[in-house]
């Protein structure tokens, strides 16, 4: 140890970003006497998209703050639900979020995401511009200074993702009424109007409720699988809020 040393305490559930042996409670932790808490928090290998509040010997203290010798740092994770200041609520997944991005739009939950890799960059940019809380796996990702809000997402198993996310940021749940495909919104649509975009056995079986207003794809009623009623039911059971159609 070089510097000022202080002790760092990660909240459990932000352990698994740290290397083993910085894990447990009060850890000795190096300082240069100039660094913020920030710093030192990302240096543990914390994504400070998940850090809540910093508590320093007991009293809050903010990302700026420079810790002195001997001080107990303790790093809480974020509320949950957690307040997105600043902008109606509507994320942005990366590239390897696609089923959790269809899975939020079947909910009705405002969800963008590029098929192809657009890079990191471009991304967080776009996170910006849009004011999207920006969802990722990739912690290099979510360091990025210029994104607007982000969260590290902590399964790889999609139901897993949607509860996680849901729980998170409690968004207003409006099942059918966006476009899984390229997030657009539905409109209400009757079957003579897209007549001509259904196959005859479509048109013979369904009733076409819906069309996206971006891409055009008609959705109708019946024609759902079951595992996607059955995502829809769970999801409303669990977190509710479901918006008036
Ligand atoms: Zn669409």
């Amino acid at each position: 140890m070089n510097g000022p040393g202080i002790h760092l305490t990660l909240a459990p559930e932000l352990r698994l970003f740290a290397p083993p042996a910085r894990r447990a409670e009060r850890v000795p932790t190096a300082t240069d006497g100039a660094s913020s808490l920030g710093h030192v928090v990302e240096s543990a290998g914390v994504p400070l998209t998940e850090v809540g509040r910093l508590l320093v010997d007991g009293r809050e203290e903010p990302f700026s703050y420079v810790p002195r010798p001997g001080e107990s740092v303790e790093v809480l994770g974020v509320d949950r639900p957690q307040q997105v200041a600043g902008a109606p609520l509507r994320f942005l997944l990366d590239v390897h979020l696609g089923t959790l991005a269809r899975r939020m739009r079947l909910l009705g939950v405002d969800a963008a995401y590029e098929n192809e890799d657009i890079g990191d960059p471009a991304l967080a940019t776009r996170s910006a511009d849009e004011r999207r809380v920006l969802l990722s796996r990739d912690r290099g990702l979510l360091r990025r200074r210029e994104i607007f809000a982000g969260a590290y997402v902590y399964s790889d198993n999609p139901d897993e993702q949607l509860r996680d996310v849901l729980g998170r940021f409690a968004p207003a749940l409006a099942p059918w009424t966006r476009c899984t495909a390229c997030n657009g919104t539905l409109r209400d649509a009757d079957k003579e109007s897209v007549g001509d975009r259904l196959q005859s056995g479509t048109h013979r079986s369904y009733d076409v409720f819906a069309q996206c207003t971006s891409c055009e794809r008609v959705y109708w009623r019946g024609a759902h699988h079951a595992r996607l009623e059955r995502i829809v039911t769970d999801a409303v059971e669990e977190f509710g809020g479901v918006a008036a159609p």
